[in-house]
């Protein structure tokens, strides 16, 4: 009996305008809230779309951009290592090494190779007349003269201050005094910022049954030498 009552009187609320709109709301906020999660889940999975996309894409260019400057490092300390700062041929460290090197090979397989060791004269008369950085112009300028002159397989440093090496592989005496006299010419004729330069020459050949680095550099420094006290502006061969 109580039973079939609250039944009735569930029926009759059910039945009520308050019920149908209070079930209506529920419904909406329900639904509402569903949307919300969807929405939710569907834009933090677009998010989460862009998001794995651009940060496999952000961390790829930053990764990319952090090799490209390593590479770009290890190119400048490779050329530093290898280059002289002032005339951006060799510096004497690299010519050693690779000179060492051919007289290895030439030690082993045969072959000829030539030093071509020059001094520009009275040097330290441009810096005293001129100043120092014209000086280093004149420095510049001399490397890019030798520079053009020399043939592709010539390995050409700057062995000191001014002071300028050539390795001449595959090159007997006769060939090395040959270049070395066009580039005592082509140094002489250059009009240089300063005007007129002149530079001394010492030539001297690889005797491979006797040689090692040290005799042969002595050797062509002390042609040189000579080069320098025949009064300059010459070449001289030992
Ligand atoms: P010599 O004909 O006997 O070779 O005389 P020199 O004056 O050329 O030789 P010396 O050894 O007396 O002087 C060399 C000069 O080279 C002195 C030094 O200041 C200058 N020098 C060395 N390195 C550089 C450089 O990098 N830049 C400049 N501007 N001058 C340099
Ligand atoms: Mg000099
Ligand atoms: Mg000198």
């Amino acid at each position: 009996m109580i039973k079939t009552l609250k039944y009735k009187k569930l029926a009759e609320f059910a039945d009520n305008k308050a019920f149908i709109y209070t079930a209506y709301i529920t419904l909406a906020c329900v639904f509402t809230s569903e949307l919300n999660i969807i929405h939710t889940r569907f834009l933090l999975g677009a998010e989460l779309n862009a998001v794995s996309f651009i940060t496999p894409a952000l961390a790829g260019v930053m990764f990319g951009y952090l090799l490209a400057r390593i590479k770009l490092m290890g190119d400048q300390l490779k050329e530093q290592a290898f280059t002289d700062a002032l005339t951006g041929i060799y510096n004497r460290l690299h010519f050693n090494r690779l000179l060492e090197s051919e007289i290895e090979r030439i030690k082993r397989y045969g072959g000829q190779l030539s030093i071509i060791f020059f001094d520009i004269d009275h040097f330290k008369q441009v810096n005293d007349t001129h100043g120092h950085p014209t000086g280093d112009l004149t420095l510049q300028e001399l490397a890019m003269v030798v520079s053009s002159a020399n043939r592709s397989s010539d390995i050409f440093a700057r062995y000191g201050g001014e002071e300028f090496i050539i390795m001449a592989s595959s090159t007997r005496i006769d060939g090395a005094m040959e270049h070395a006299q066009r580039l005592k010419q082509d140094i002489e004729q250059h009009r240089f910022t300063i005007g007129r330069v002149t530079a001394s020459f010492g030539v001297t050949e690889f005797i491979s049954t006797s040689d090692d680095m040290n005799t042969l550099l002595e050797r062509t420094d002390k042609a040189l030498y000579q080069a320098k006290s025949d009064g300059r502006n010459c070449v001289r061969q030992l």
